[in-house]
């Protein structure tokens, strides 16, 4: 991914809490949306129910009354204006009463009471009633057939004005009662939100808070709710509808006696006003909460990618080569372990650093001495041949003078001459380049070849060279001059151990140890092996001896000879008890 580490972990916070957050919030909208359409949808049944059962009952308690005014009428007409007045005295809603007596061609009307106290209080006067009659008459037919008919009067521009037709028990006659409104408006009675309204059978509003619409006598025949509450099977029911673009939620109840249908209804954003801040206010918190886990985010990505920004540019000191250089161990444990280990790397690479340095020294070193051996050759092929010379001399002298002392002189001349011719001869051999010629060698040999060229040195340094050389030992397979350098590395190493040493001894043996095998050991009474140089002694380079004095290649070149003659060398000794070097051949015939 290419994306930085710190973009990574601010998008995945981001994404994860804008995920759960939008689920949260869908799911608490959708249960608490839910929660409160239920309860809207049974208070709306509730009151549409109640409120229809209280118009029902207050319209038959005043169409009993009327009712029992025509029984009464029919029996005993007289004295009918003070009989109405102490019957409706308690109906302040009652402004007028009026019988139609059915005869041969229709109805007649026979009585007509109005209680113009009522109407002065109202501002009315009884022409207005009569204004109203005749714009809105009663049906009386069909007042006969359903018994019961409630009708909206009101006359433009102000008066809402109710009437009330009801037929007697015989048939004979209609009574008509006009009332004030608010006998119907009490029970309509709404809160700001909630809507309830009364229509007729037809779908006209007889009672509503909105009075323009009494007096307008509004069809509201067309409205869903309406529809449903008047034509529909259900006396009772709810329903969602849109009117004039706002959506409704209503709940409608037929009134029992046929009068018409008790609607509520409440506009849709009202109902969830509070759903709807409470998800407003939830989507702030939200927008709130993640935008605060972002900026965490971001710290922490910081918190996490400066420690990582610091390691890289450290790395790219040390690419560099500026070893040594190490990081802060600081900030969370994974980024620690890593700054550690980049120290450790560093630290390692100072180390090896050294160490390549030291060794390109030492091979400089040796290429000096490889060139101080060529050197050394060519002057041991030069004065090899005065030698010679002096050899014969001396000869010569001996046998051209009498007197025995003086022969005794070139004798001595002789010998020395001749075992310096010796040493030359062992020097030049052991100087020539690798002949990797292999050949049958005798062991005690190798060793008296090899002894010859450093004894006289170590003779010099006061060590004495003893042999215990075993008769009769098999030959070995092998190239004298590579077997005769690491012996002579072993006597030379001895013999500058036992530098400070009281008694300086070594003594080179042979001997067979097994059957095919052919051991050479070269003992010293030096100060021996301590433990950690016995480790170390083999390795390349591993000296103890100052500076320019030793390479710390001689046990590492012999180690390698001696293994590639398919034998094995080894160091014995503890400190003090003086060292023995083990060489161990395989014989020529086995091994
Ligand atoms: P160098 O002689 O150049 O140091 P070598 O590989 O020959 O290298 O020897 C490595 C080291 O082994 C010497 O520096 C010395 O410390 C130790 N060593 C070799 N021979 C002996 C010995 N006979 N007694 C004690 N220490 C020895």
């Amino acid at each position: 991914m290419r994306w930085s580490l710190r973009t990574q972990i601010v998008g995945l916070v981001g994404a994860m809490l804008v995920a759960a957050m939008g689920v949260y919030l869908a799911l608490a909208t959708r249960v608490v949306t839910a929660d409160k359409e239920a309860s809207v949808y049974d208070v709306n049944a509730l009151v549409a129910g109640t409120v229809a059962q209280q118009v029902g009952r207050t319209v038959d308690g005043i169409a009993d009354k009327l009712r029992y005014f025509g029984q009464e009428y029919e029996i005993t007409p007289g004295d009918a204006e003070r009989r109405a007045r102490s019957l409706f005295d308690a109906d302040e809603a009652v402004l007028s009463l009026e019988v139609f007596k059915r005869t041969e061609g229709g109805f007649e009307r026979s009585f007509l009471f109005v209680d113009n106290k009522r109407l002065a209080e109202l501002n009315l006067t009884a022409d207005d009633l009569t204004e109203a009659r005749k714009r809105t008459p009663a049906p009386l037919e069909a007042v006969q057939s359903a018994g019961l008919v409630l009708q909206n009067a009101s006359l433009a521009p102000d008066l809402a004005l109710v009437r009330l037709s009801s037929a007697t028990a015989d048939g004979r006659a209609v009574v008509i009662a006009d009332l004030r409104p608010e006998w119907l408006l009490s029970a309509v009675s709404t809160g700001h939100v909630y809507k309830v309204f009364l229509v007729d059978r037809l779908g006209r509003v007889l009672a509503h808070p909105d009075g323009e619409l009494v007096i307008k006598r509004e069809d509201l025949s067309l409205l869903p709710v309406v529809k449903d509450a008047l034509g529909g099977k259900l006396a009772r029911g709810t329903e969602e509808y849109e009117a004039n673009g706002v959506r409704k939620v209503a709940a409608f109840a037929r009134v029992e006696n046929g009068v018409g249908a008790v609607v509520v209804e409440v506009p849709r954003d009202e109902v969830f006003k509070a759903t709807n801040e409470l998800t407003r206010r939830s989507l702030l918190f939200a927008v709130g909460v993640v935008s605060l886990a972002l900026v965490f985010a971001v710290l922490l990505g910081r918190r996490v990618t400066r420690p990582l920004r610091e390691l890289q540019q450290t790395m790219m000191v040390i690419s560099r080569g500026e070893f040594g250089v190490e990081v802060p161990v600081a900030g969370p444990t994974e980024i620690r372990s890593v700054g550690a280990a980049l120290n450790e790397m560093s630290r390692e690479l100072v180390r090896r650093s050294e160490q390549l340095q030291k060794t390109n020294a030492q091979l400089v070193q040796s290429e000096k001495l490889s060139a101080v051996g060529e050197l050394a050759a060519s002057v041991a092929h030069e004065v090899k041949n005065p030698m010679v010379g002096i050899v014969g001399f001396a000869q010569l002298g001996q046998e051209s003078v009498d007197h025995v002392e003086i022969q005794e002189y070139f004798k001595l001349i002789e010998q020395d001459a001749f075992r310096a011719n010796k040493i030359l001869q062992n020097l030049l051999e052991f100087s020539r380049p690798p002949e990797m010629e292999i050949e049958a060698l005798s062991p005690n040999d190798v060793v008296m070849g090899s002894m010859a060229l450093c004894v006289h040195q170590l003779q010099m340094q006061g060590v004495k060279v003893d042999t215990a050389l075993a008769e009769g030992l098999p030959a070995i397979r092998g190239n004298s001059n590579q077997l005769r350098q690491v012996l002579l590395n072993l006597m030379m190493n001895a013999g500058q151990a036992m530098d400070q040493s009281p008694k300086k001894l070594i003594t080179v043996s042979t001997q067979t140890v097994e059957a095919g095998f052919v051991e050479i050991r070269v003992a010293d009474t030096g100060p021996g092996l301590a433990d950690d140089v016995k480790d170390m002694l083999f390795k390349p380079f591993f000296t103890t001896k100052r500076r320019g004095q030793g390479t710390g290649l001689g046990l590492s070149v012999s180690r390698t000879i001696i293994e590639a003659h398919r034998g094995q060398i080894r160091a014995e000794g503890a400190p003090g008890a003086g060292a023995t070097f083990i060489i161990r051949l395989p014989t020529a015939s086995g091994g």
